[in-house]
């Protein structure tokens, strides 16, 4: 009779001294079996374990008696897990399923686990058996198969059967929030070559860092997979258009395009890349598929190494886009003191009532070389998109300020020259220092320059965007809101700002006579703005009847096309 265990066992069952055949037979049961017992009470208080208990817990006979089996617990099951429990031991009593215990020693495991509820002949609860297994050795085994049935062994990467699955799963997202996804079919030019010359061997060496190089093209939330050879997958869930594929192939192009050094040898393997979008292209897995494929068969014949839409109109736009891109890129790293595609216009502004010019707006130019002249209103978009408009807006600072000077040395004392300003420049607390720069290095004053921002622009990011307007009104900068009527700013916020100009939108000006609405919104916000002590300015002025309509209602400043187009700074 082994005293660890008899010592724990219910006095009930155990008759000191000699024990009938039976019961020796049942103690001997318990006390070796694999499985972990432990019995409780009808208070559910511990009474006994057996040693593969104590072997698999790390809690000895001596700690666990009188015990809840709570000291079990990981705490890791849902509040509800635990009422489950108990309700299906009162009604059947019988209850088995997975739970996650934690050991003596602090670590923490899956156990199967069964409990039985033992009555007596009135059917009141006179013990709980329960009997488990450690099961995380089963429970690695089936992660690890699951893994193997998702992931393609060479690469790691998800293979066929999860990347329809995750597919199917984004497209339903899209297809509910309205959003449009992009599929991309990769497939690497030459790569049979290196095969069939060179061995497998050394071709799975390149697959294996084109994984890795796909991998880093992409954001986390996109999916790039393996389909088999030399086929891959990219899926990019909730794109905003078709640029934002183009843009990602343009990188997966030039990333794969790099040779790889494989035992030795440097080794090229350029991509072939078909893309198809939903929804225009397919709504559904397959579509999708048999679109991309087509288009990346297309690639190939289109001389290999780049990428194609499957629609083909996609090709043409995506093109124009990415050449005025990359020609805005190598415009932009091209600026010198001395030299650059860019120049400024400056349009004048008049004071509606002694018909003064008393400031200028800076306007950009971009004259290049490939396009011919390009207007503000098709690159500045680009240069917002890829970060661009940093150095260029710093340039558009600089520039001004260098052409104030001038203006000066010539005898134009008072002009205040105004600059746009992007929202990207107003998220850096380096505008400052650019604009406390620039003015130093040309001996101006802060008031010989305004700054403007677009309504829209203003309102993002408003805490950050709050701070660095206040520091520079701080210095003694003039602000402007432009575009006013465009966007959707609150009157309430309108007044934390510390602005002194709201800049009429031109679309407003334009029917000013023969749109009621428009001259209603036009009246309406001279009279807000010169109640929140603001002066008004009148964008787009080209008729004498507009400026007289816009002087009955009071506006402050007029700027547009019947005083004078943007000039170059001669004229
Ligand atoms: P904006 O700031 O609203 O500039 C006014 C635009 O209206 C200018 O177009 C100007 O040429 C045009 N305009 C002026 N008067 C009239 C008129 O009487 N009739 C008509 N139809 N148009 C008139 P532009 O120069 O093509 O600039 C377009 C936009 O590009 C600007 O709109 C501004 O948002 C942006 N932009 C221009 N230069 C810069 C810059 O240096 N930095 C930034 N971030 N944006 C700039
Ligand atoms: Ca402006
Ligand atoms: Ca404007």
């Amino acid at each position: 009779m082994p005293q660890a265990v008899g010592s724990s066992i219910p006095s009930k069952t155990v008759s000191v001294g000699g024990l009938p055949p039976t019961v020796t037979v049942l103690l001997r049961a318990f006390e070796q079996s694999r499985e972990a017992i432990l019995i409780t009470d009808a208070e559910n208080l511990i009474v006994a374990v057996n040693p593969a208990f104590t072997e698999m817990t790390g809690y000895d006979v001596a700690e666990t008696l009188g015990k809840d089996p709570k000291i079990l617990s990981s705490g890791h099951a849902e509040p509800d897990f635990f009422v489950q429990m108990w309700q299906s031991l009162a009604q059947d009593s019988f209850w088995q399923g997975e739970i996650w215990d934690k050991r003596k020693d602090g670590s923490t495991y899956p156990k199967w686990l069964s409990i039985s509820v033992i009555r007596d002949e009135t059917g009141a609860v006179q013990n709980y058996v329960a009997n488990f297994n450690d099961i995380s050795s089963s429970k690695e085994a089936a992660d690890r198969l699951a893994h193997l049935a998702y992931h393609d062994p060479l690469t790691q990467l998800p293979n066929r059967l999860s990347f329809e699955a995750q597919l199917t799963q984004s497209l339903r997202i899209c297809e509910r929030e309205g959003r449009q996804l992009a599929l991309m079919v990769i497939d690497l030019d030459n790569f049979k070559n290196i095969n069939d010359t060179l061995g497998h061997h050394i071709g799975d060496e390149v697959l294996k860092k084109v994984a890795l190089r796909l991998r880093d093209c992409i954001r986390a939330s996109d999916l790039v997979a393996r389909l088999g050879g030399d086929e891959f997958v990219v899926v990019l869930p909730e794109i905003d258009g078709p640029m934002v594929a183009a843009r990602v192939a343009n990188k997966i192009q030039q990333s794969l395009a790099d040779s790889y050094m494989v035992a030795g040898y440097a080794l090229y393997a350029t991509p072939s890349i078909g893309i198809s979008l939903f929804p225009s292209d397919g709504q559904d897995t397959a579509t999708l598929l048999r679109n991309a494929d087509s288009a990346m068969y297309h690639a190939k014949s289109a001389g290999r190494n780049n990428h194609q839409f499957y629609a083909s109109r996609m090709n043409e736009a995506a093109g124009d886009r990415l050449r005025l891109e990359s020609a805005l890129r190598v415009a932009v790293a091209a600026i010198s003191p001395t030299d650059s595609e860019f120049l400024l216009h400056f349009q004048p502004q008049i004071e509606a009532s002694t018909g003064r010019i008393i400031g200028l707006e800076a306007l950009l130019r971009w004259n290049s070389p490939v396009f011919g002249s390009v207007s503000p209103l098709r690159f500045i978009g680009i240069a917002e998109e890829t970060g661009l408009i940093q150095p260029l807006g710093d340039w558009v600072i600089w520039e001004t300020c260098r052409q104030i000077r001038e203006l000066k040395s010539h005898g134009f004392d008072d002009i205040r020259v105004a600059i746009n300003i992007s929202a990207q420049q107003l998220r850096h607390e380096n505008l400052l220092l650019l604009v406390r720069g620039a003015l130093a290095c040309y001996d101006l004053q802060p008031g010989d320059i305004e700054l403007e921002v677009t309504e829209s622009t203003a309102m993002q990011n408003t805490e950050v965007t709050l701070g660095i307007l206040d520091q520079l009104a701080d210095m003694g900068i003039l602000l402007a809101i432009d575009d006013f009527g465009t966007g959707y700013s609150s009157l309430a916020y309108l007044k934390h700002l510390p602005i002194k100009h709201l800049k009429i939108d031109r679309s407003f000006v334009t029917d000013i006579e023969t749109d009621a609405n428009d001259a209603a919104i036009c009246a309406a916000t001279i009279a807000l703005g010169h109640n929140l002590g603001l002066k008004l300015v009148a964008e787009g002025v080209e008729t004498e009847q507009q400026r007289e309509f816009l002087c009955r209602l009071g506006c402050d400043v007029l700027q547009g096309y019947l005083y004078s187009k943007p000039l170059p700074f001669d004229e």
